[in-house]
């Protein structure tokens, strides 16, 4: 956000003795998983990514997001095989997304 590189961020926050990095929220889960993947190849490190269902928009005067639940697990799957250690979702997600998603990732 203020024009740090996730680089240089996941190594400040290293030196400050972080024992998890990661990103939430502004981005939806599709334009998230490249920077999930970024932060994974930058540290060994635990990483844990929660994204919001979507880029948050203004519609009548409210907060909506576009994704839907299928759409988000889709991608947090993903990050999960690119070795993402922890996943939850952010603004806009319901209980349904991360029903979803659970079931995606822990299906049989
Ligand atoms: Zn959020």
């Amino acid at each position: 956000m203020m024009g740090e590189t996730p680089g240089v961020c996941v190594k400040a926050l290293e030196r400050e003795g972080a024992d998890v990095v990661g990103a939430n929220c502004t981005l939806g889960s599709r334009e998230m998983i490249p920077l999930a993947e970024t932060i994974r190849h930058c540290t060994s490190l635990p990483v844990i990514i929660q994204p919001n269902a979507g880029k948050p928009r203004l519609k009548d005067g409210k907060t909506v997001y576009d994704q839907d639940p299928e759409e988000f697990a889709e991608d947090v799957q993903a990050m999960v095989e690119a070795g993402v250690n922890a996943v939850g979702g952010c603004c806009g997600t319901t209980p349904e997304f991360i029903s979803v998603l659970h079931s995606r990732l822990f299906a049989q």
